[in-house]
C-alpha cells in the first residue's frame, strides 16, 4: 500500500460520507486530465504545465470542486472536514492535484465566513471562487512578524474610504495578486491588539496601480517568490472592513488559525506521496539495503502515521459532531508538520549524497535541493515554531507567561 486508503481507516464513515466518496472517485474516473496523472505541482509550473493546471481548475470550478468547505449559500459545497479529508485521498488515489484558490481559499474565506457581514460575504466570496480575485497577505511588516500586533502600517478615514500608508515584507506571491488581505493601524491611541482592523485592499482600481509597489525579494532557492510591499495613499471602501474597525485582531487570529492547522486532516496523503519518492532515491543511489538509511526512512514512515493518526483523530472527531478543537490545535499541527518536513529534507541531501552540493549561477536546483532549502522557512512563516511552543506553554497547558523582556535600566543592572 503506497497511498493512505479510507477503505481500510478506522474511522467509522457515515454511510452518506461513503456515498459521497463513491460519487468524487466516478468523478475522478470520468473527469481527471491524463497530462496531469502523477504530477506534482512544483512552486514555478512551465508555461506548459501551468496550462493544463488552469484548464483543470476551470473544470474543478465548474463541477463544484472548489472552496468545497464553504458553505453552499456562497457558492462553496457544505462539505465537512470528514468530506474534505475523503476528497483529498480520492484525489491523491487518482493521482491529480487537488487544486485550491490559495490564500483566498484557506485565509480570506474562513475569516470572511466568520466575521463579514452578510453583504459582504456575497460580495467577497464568489471571485474568490471563480479565480477571478487572487490574494496575498499583508501581515507582517519589517518590525513587526513575531510581534505582529505591533504592526505600524497606518489606515485613515477619508469620506468612505481608507487610506492606507506603510509597509509591508515577505509577502508571497504578490506577482499573481490582484488583492491584498491585510492589517492596518486605524486607532494608534488603543492597546496594540485594539487599534488594527482587518481590510480587503484592491491593487487595482479600473486598470490603474493602487498606490502599492511591490520589490521583489529572492529567497535562497534563487527565486523571487515573495517581495517587499510599499503602501502610498493605497485606497479602499470601508465596506472592505472585515470584522467591524478596530476589531481586526479577532479576524487575523481566524486566518492564522488556518494557515498552521488548516490541512491538518489530510497533508500525510502529500507526505506519503513524497516518502515514496525517497525510497526511490535510496533505490536508485543503491542505498536501500544500507541500515542507517533504512532507520531514518522507518522514522520518517513512522511520523507520517503520527500525524496521519492525529489527522484521523481530529476526522473522527469531526465525524462523531466534535469541534476538533482539541486535537486539531493550529501550534501543535504547525510544529509537527513544519518540523517533520524539515528533517525530512535532510534525509534527502544525505541520500542525494555530493549531488545536493552542486549549486551554481546557471545551474537550476534539482527537487530535492529546493524543497531542502524552501522547508527551511516552513518552521518560519505562519508563526515560527518557538512562537507556537509559547502559544501552547500558555494557552493550551495554562503554563506561567513568558517574563516582559527586562527594561534597559534592569538589564545594565543585571549585567554589573
Ligand atoms: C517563506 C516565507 C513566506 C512568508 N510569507 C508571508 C506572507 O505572505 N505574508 C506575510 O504577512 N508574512 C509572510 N511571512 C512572514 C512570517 O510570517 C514571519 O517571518 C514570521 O512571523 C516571523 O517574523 P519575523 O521574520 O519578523 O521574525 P522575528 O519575529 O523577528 O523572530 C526572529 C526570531 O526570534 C524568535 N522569537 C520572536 N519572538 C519570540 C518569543 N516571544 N519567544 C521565543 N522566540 C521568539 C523567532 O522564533 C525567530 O526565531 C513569510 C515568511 C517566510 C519565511
Amino acid at each position: 500500500m503506497t497511498t493512505s486508503d479510507p477503505d481500510v481507516s478506522p474511522i467509522p464513515y457515515s454511510d452518506a460520507a461513503l456515498e459521497f466518496r463513491d460519487e468524487i472517485r466516478d468523478w475522478l474516473k470520468r473527469n481527471a486530465p491524463d497530462e496531469l496523472r502523477g504530477v506534482e505541482a512544483p512552486r514555478v509550473p512551465s508555461p506548459e504545465l501551468q496550462t493544463h493546471l488552469d484548464r483543470w481548475a476551470d473544470t474543478l470550478t465548474e463541477a463544484g470542486l472548489m472552496c468545497v468547505s464553504w458553505p453552499k449559500e456562497y457558492g462553496g459545497r457544505g462539505l465537512t472536514g470528514v468530506e474534505v479529508a475523503l476528497m483529498n485521498e480520492e484525489f491523491a488515489r487518482a493521482g491529480v492535484p487537488r487544486l485550491t484558490r490559495g490564500m483566498g481559499e484557506g485565509l480570506v474565506g474562513p475569516a470572511v465566513i466568520a466575521h463579514a457581514t452578510e453583504e459582504q460575504k456575497r460580495r467577497v466570496l464568489p471571485p474568490i471562487i471563480s479565480g477571478e480575485h487572487v490574494y496575498c497577505q499583508g501581515f507582517s511588516e519589517p518590525g513587526a512578524g513575531s510581534d505582529l500586533a505591533g504592526l505600524r502600517t497606518r489606515g485613515e478615514i477619508d469620506g468612505t474610504d481608507l487610506v492606507i500608508n506603510g509597509q509591508k515584507t515577505w509577502t508571497s506571491g504578490y506577482y499573481k495578486a490582484n488583492w491584498m488581505f491585510c492589517l492596518v493601524r486605524t486607532d494608534p491611541d488603543a492597546p496594540k491588539h485594539k487599534g488594527i482592523s482587518y481590510v480587503l485592499l484592491p491593487l487595482e482600481v479600473d486598470g490603474e496601480p493602487n498606490g502599492v509597489e511591490f520589490r521583489p525579494i529572492r529567497r535562497m532557492t534563487g527565486k523571487a517568490l515573495f517581495g517587499e510591499s510599499f503602501l502610498t495613499d493605497a485606497r479602499t471602501p470601508l465596506d472592505n472592513v472585515i470584522g467591524g474597525l478596530n476589531q481586526g485582531w479577532k479576524v487575523a487570529m481566524t486566518t492564522l488559525g488556518n494557515e498552521r492547522g488548516g490541512s491538518a486532516t489530510t497533508q500525510h496523503v502529500a507526505f506519503e506521496r513524497q516518502f515514496w519518492r525517497l525510497v526511490d532515491l535510496a533505490r536508485e543511489r543503491g542505498l536501500a539495503g544500507d541500515v542507517r538509511v533504512r532507520e531514518q526512512l522507518a522514522w520518517a514512515w513512522s511520523r507520517i502515521q503520527v500525524i496521519k493518526a492525529t489527522g484521523f483523530g481530529l476526522v473522527a472527531d469531526l465525524a462523531a459532531g466534535g469541534s476538533g478543537t482539541g486535537l486539531g490545535n493550529g501550534s501543535t499541527a504547525k510544529i509537527r508538520w513544519s518540523e517533520f518536513q524539515r528533517r525530512l529534507m535532510e534525509i534527502a541531501m544525505d541520500l542525494a549524497g555530493p549531488d545536493a552540493l552542486v549549486t551554481g549561477p546557471d545551474y537550476e536546483l534539482d527537487e530535492w535541493q529546493e524543497d531542502f532549502l524552501a522547508t527551511r522557512s516552513h518552521t518560519i512563516w505562519g508563526g515560527t515554531a518557538e512562537v507556537q511552543r509559547n502559544i501552547i506553554g500558555e494557552r493550551v497547558l495554562n503554563l506561567p507567561k513568558e517574563p516582559a523582556p527586562a527594561k534597559k535600566t534592569e538589564r545594565k543592572e543585571a549585567v554589573r
